[in-house]
This record gives C-alpha cells, sequence and structure tokens, in this order.
C-alpha cells in the first residue's frame, strides 16, 4: 500500500501529540477533534482499511482496542464512558487508508451518529 500521513508519523517525519507508543501501537491526538478527547490509535504495520485484514491480523486489531481502552482507564474518562470508531471507504468516512481506532471522550456523544 501507499505511505500515508500516518507512516510519517510514526516515523517522526511529521509532529504529533503522541500519548501513547508501544512495539505495535501508536497513539497521538486528532488534529481536528471531535469531542474534549478525540485520539486516534493507529497499528505500526500499516492496513489501508478494515476490508484489508487479514485472518492474521487478528492480534493486530485486538491489540489497539485493548491499548485503547487502557489508556481510557488510565485517563480515568473509562467509568464515565467513551466511543470507538474505525471508519471504512467513502460512506463511512474515512480519510486516510491506515486503518485507525478514533477514541472519542469527555462528551455525551450522540446516537446514532451523523
Ligand atoms: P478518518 O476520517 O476516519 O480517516 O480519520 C482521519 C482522522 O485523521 C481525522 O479525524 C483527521 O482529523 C485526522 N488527522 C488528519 N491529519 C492529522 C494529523 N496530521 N495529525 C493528527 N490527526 C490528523
Amino acid at each position: 500500500m501507499g505511505d500515508t500521513l500516518f507512516g510519517k508519523i510514526i516515523r517522526r517525519e511529521i509532529p504529533a501529540d503522541i500519548v501513547y507508543e508501544d512495539d505495535d501501537v501508536l497513539a497521538f491526538r486528532d488534529i481536528n477533534p471531535q469531542a474534549p478527547v478525540h485520539v486516534l490509535f493507529i497499528p505500526k504495520n500499516p492496513v489501508a482499511t478494515l476490508n484489508d485484514l487479514a485472518p492474521d491480523d487478528a492480534v493486530l486489531v485486538g491489540k489497539l482496542v485493548l491499548a485503547a481502552s487502557a489508556w481510557a482507564k488510565r485517563e480515568g474518562f473509562a467509568d464515565n464512558g467513551y466511543r470507538c470508531v474505525m471508519n471504512c471507504n467513502r460512506d463511512g468516512g474515512q480519510t486516510v487508508y491506515h486503518i485507525h481506532l478514533h477514541l472519542l471522550a469527555g462528551r455525551a456523544l450522540h446516537w446514532p451518529p451523523g
């Protein structure tokens, strides 16, 4: 797949407000936050869309979710609640073709989303 700006963030070629990192996952604040807390959790190994995931990626996707829920607990808003979203392709609103999990928190979130 082609490189994206998230690849550049992983390689520290462009700045980001990084809040979490481990061997497989990087998390940084969204540049255009939609809630008081809006963090993107991305795999360091890029996959373009959810459609491109293979069975072997199950552990990777699990790590994204676990990293997000652990971070929510550490930051103290897990009990109030939060939302995790992964957009896929045009109708899903995906704009960056390197899968990412949006973690939104800090206000009551509406449902259904727009
Ligand atoms: P999506 O629309 O689901 O593909 O989400 C992409 C997200 O990346 C959007 O919420 C953007 O605001 C965010 N974004 C784009 N460029 C940057 C950047 N340089 N640093 C942090 N977040 C970004």
